[in-house]
């Protein structure tokens, strides 16, 4: 048994810190917090420590290292309790290339790779970098451990991580698939073994995870096999604002015949599609939900689409997995969105999918539990805990430095 204690996870994003401090052995959260818009006039931190909450506005000037100190300073202070607690910092990096199959204790030869896998993650990558630099100067006695995006897909074989494009950019450049979200989709296959009663080993599992971004990922006992996004999280699925799959062939139609630059098409792609681009409204479910409620047809159009797509993955994901003993919805979206659910298992009919009304509309909020009808496929509803897997990590790997 690990000593009783805290990790401290740090989530750096290209403008924001996400921060929480929590037990591993249960998932309990001592502290919650978020510094948003950073080097920026309108730079805010947001955080929860005893069921409080609280705001400040920063300076332009703050930056990752100066919101964690300023973490350092606070736990000097007012949360000096936590500090005693901490046993060690948990970072979330999105890429690990090819590097990472699972989190790792972060040593000078880690830093090196995971800077290597920066130009697969150009926005993320650095600000993780950045955050774990500043962590290593400010909890220099703590053990710190990287967990990875990508780490749960490096499973997958090479027939469902290659592009098909010529074999040499894999080889020289590293261009494949290697799908994100992995420490969701890992806490969700561990879950779902917990809540069907069997070993992770022992099942097949299609997990949905969709929040403002969505990938699915076919789990075979234990191991992902196949996952909706590529190289990049804009592979895969409808999204908040991203678009998802595509013809690649309308990148280059769009380049020539309409002139668009890669900064445009950045910008289109990743901020101006999905649920946004098609309701003209906006990338929030919830708020689609209730507009389409209302009549707006671009809204319904968008949720249409959303969950078609989503029904056809989830379809093909039977292919690798033969069997599944459970499909299960997360994220946001999974977690809440009764329509999407329902809309979605619709389209699956003709493989025995059928949803209970009545489980359906009451499991939502935070709530787990089946939502299928009797003696029909598993489908189950997750909240996920993508902060719990990289604490017990954490804890994990810094009881084994010990
Ligand atoms: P992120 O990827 O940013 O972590 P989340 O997992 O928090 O995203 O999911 C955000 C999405 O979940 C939004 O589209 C939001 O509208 C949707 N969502 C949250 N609550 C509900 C709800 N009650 N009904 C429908 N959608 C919801």
């Amino acid at each position: 048994m690990p000593d009783p204690g805290l990790v401290l996870i740090l989530n750096c994003g290209s403008s924001s810190l996400k921060f929480a401090a929590l037990d591993p052995t249960n998932g309990e959260e001592h502290l919650s917090g978020q510094a948003d818009a950073l080097e920026s006039s309108v730079a805010t931190l947001k955080w929860r420590y005893r069921g409080e909450n609280n705001l400040l506005q920063l300076s332009p000037n703050d930056d990752f290292r100066s919101v964690i100190e300023g973490l350092v300073e606070r736990m000097d202070g007012p949360w000096s309790t936590l500090k005693t607690q901490l046993l060690a910092i948990g970072h979330r990096v999105v890429h690990g290339g090819e590097h990472f199959a699972n989190s790792v204790l972060i040593d000078q030869q880690v830093l090196t790779a995971i800077r290597s896998c920066c130009e697969l993650a150009p926005l993320h990558n650095p600000a993780a970098l950045q955050g774990i630099q500043a962590a290593l100067l400010a909890f220099p006695q703590l053990p710190q451990v990287a967990v990875f995006d990508t780490a749960f897909h490096q499973d997958m074989p090479d027939y469902a991580y290659l592009y098909a494009l010529p074999y040499k950019l894999y080889r020289e450049h590293h261009i494949r698939r290697y799908g994100m979200h992995g420490s969701s989709h890992r806490y969700i296959a561990e879950r779902s073994a917990e809540l069907l009663g069997k070993p992770s080993s022992e099942i097949n599992v299609i997990s949905a995870h969709l929040g403002n971004g969505a990938s699915i990922a076919a789990i075979k006992g234990g191991h992902s096999v196949d996952t909706s996004m590529g190289l990049t999280p804009l592979e895969g699925l409808v999204m908040g604002s991203r678009c998802g799959d595509l013809d690649p062939g309308l990148l280059l139609h769009l380049g020539e015949a309409l002139d668009y630059s890669f900064t445009k098409l950045e910008q289109l792609l990743n901020r101006e599609s999905g649920l946004l681009g098609l309701s003209e409204l906006s990338n929030d479910c919830r708020e689609l939900e209730e507009a389409m409620e209302n009549g707006h047809s671009g809204a319904r159009l968008a949720l249409e689409v959303f969950s078609y797509r989503l029904a056809k993955y989830i379809a093909a994901y039977t292919i690798p997995l033969h069997r599944v003993n459970a499909l299960v919805f997360t994220g946001g979206i999974g977690e809440n969105s009764t329509w999407v659910r329902q809309k979605t298992t619709n389209w699956l009919s003709a493989l025995g999918y059928q949803l209970s009304q009545e489980q359906n509309e009451s499991t939502r909020f935070g709530i787990e539990g089946r939502i299928s009808k009797a003696s029909t496929p598993e489908i189950l509803v997750i909240p996920t805990r993508e902060d719990w897997v990289i604490a017990r990590d954490a804890a994990q790997l810094a009881s084994g430095a010990r």
